[in-house]
């Protein structure tokens, strides 16, 4: 691998000019470093690949989760065996609800262990450059699409895969956002379960937010502990979002003294809309940018993964094929996470009992295919049949799109 970094430039700037390279990926996170990924395991490795991100130093480290029967092909094989649970909890304020998983697991992996092993594997292919700067704009003419950088030119490429934000896109503002704040905790006592993930938490006292603590236990006494809220554009504030999570630390995990270990945050969008408006046909966004994030709950890792892999697949089958320019996901899908979006968005007080009541009556592996898009539309009136509809008819009768 060729590295030019704003300090050391091993790639001559000309050079990089002159070329045309097969793929320009910008944006080395998630989906930057999936797509990479499944290049280097295909054909593609053979034809001159192009990198560019702002640079990782910038970035803390953070969890990705995703659940499937096995793990996935990129999950980290370096250090140990994967991390994973069989089963879940869902907690209202009357009841605690455990679900087994049964054929399917509850996956975690490290960003910072991913992209170590990513970097490991884009050091051994020479046909891999890495450049870090700035992405400006992304653009394309009849036969070439070219990148912007801040402080080393534009570069050419067949095709262009975007995950990053650049400031020449027209984006749209998402009228929802998870606003969360999440703390890797290590205690003196015994307070988490090590068995079962909580995906949600809904004892936080809040009677007119949506808003729930995710726990990852990653042993009887170290877990990863989130407070998570569903806001209305606006970004919470850090020191609020620090002071639900000391709160429900010390009131529903009954502990006084504990040690930081890492913070980790988001503010995911959650949207059915395209984030990015323009469409050329060499332009591909993936990740949150190009509709991967399901809306309804802000997971995005394994739906990066299906589009990354069908990318790869269709351009090693088909070279000269088109391309969608954003993930696809069938349109009931959409319709159904904006009937969950206009309930948090009008009555978020609502939804907990929603989710709860959707797991309630449900099996465990059944909503989690559900909510990965996986079920068939028989399937679908089966699973929604059983819930209390008085909500969701509400949000029918004023249904909006988000
Ligand atoms: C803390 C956290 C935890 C999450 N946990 C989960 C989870 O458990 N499961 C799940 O499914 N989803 C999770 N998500 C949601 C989602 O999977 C992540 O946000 C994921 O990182 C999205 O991947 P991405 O490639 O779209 O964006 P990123 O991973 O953010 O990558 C974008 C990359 O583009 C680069 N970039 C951006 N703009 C520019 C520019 N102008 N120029 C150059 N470079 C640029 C950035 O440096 C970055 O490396 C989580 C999100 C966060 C924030």
């Amino acid at each position: 691998m060729k590295q030019a970094g704003t300090e050391t430039i091993s790639v001559p700037p000309l050079f990089s000019f002159w070329m045309t390279y097969k793929i320009i990926i910008t944006g080395l996170g998630a989906a930057g470093m999936s797509m990479l990924y499944h290049c280097i395991n295909s054909s593609l490795i053979n034809s001159d690949i192009l990198v560019i991100d702002k640079g990782m130093e910038h970035q803390s480290e953070k969890t990705w989760c995703y659940w499937s029967e096995k793990p996935l092909e990129i999950h980290p094989k370096s250090l140990h065996s994967p991390i994973s649970w069989n089963k879940i909890k869902i907690i209202s304020e009357q009841e605690l609800l455990e679900k087994n998983l049964g054929k399917l697991n509850y996956y975690m992996l490290s960003s910072t262990e991913l992209y170590r092993e990513i970097w490991e594997q884009m050091k051994q292919h020479p046909t891999i450059t890495f450049i870090q700067d700035e992405i400006m704009n992304i653009s394309a003419q009849q036969n070439t699409t070219s990148v912007d950088t801040a402080h080393h030119g534009s570069f050419s490429g067949e095709m262009v895969f975007n995950s990053s934000v650049y400031s020449g896109a027209s984006t749209t503002k998402p009228l929802l956002h998870q606003s969360f704040l999440g703390w890797e905790i290590e205690s003196q006592e015994d307070c988490f379960d090590p068995e079962s993930v909580t995906l949600m938490d809904f004892r936080t006292g809040k009677k007119n937010t949506s808003d729930f603590v995710y726990i990852l236990p990653l042993g009887k006494r170290k877990g990863l502990v989130e407070y998570t809220q569903f806001t209305k554009a606006k970004r919470l504030n850090a020191s609020f979002l620090q002071q639900q999570l000391q709160k429900y630390i010390r009131n529903n995990l009954g502990i006084s003294q504990f040690k930081i270990l890492r913070k980790e945050h988001g503010f995911i969008p959650m949207t059915t809309n395209k984030m990015v408006g323009e469409t050329f046909p060499s332009i591909i966004h993936s990740g949150t940018v190009g509709g991967c994030t399901k809306a309804s709950t802000g997971y995005t890792f394994h739906n990066i993964q299906l589009h990354c892999k069908s990318i790869v697949e269709s351009m090693v089958k088909t070279p000269s094929g088109k391309l969608p320019s954003h993930y696809v996901r069938k349109s009931r899908f959409r319709f159904y996470d904006n009937i969950i979006l206009n309930i948090a968005y009008k009555w978020p007080e609502r939804l907990p009992e929603t989710f709860f009541n959707l797991f309630q009556v449900n099996q465990g592996a059944e909503i989690l295919d559900f909510l990965h898009e996986k079920t068939g539309f028989w399937q679908e009136i089966a699973l929604l049949k059983k819930v209390n509809f008085g909500v969701f008819l509400k949000s029918l009768r004023n249904y909006e799109a988000y």
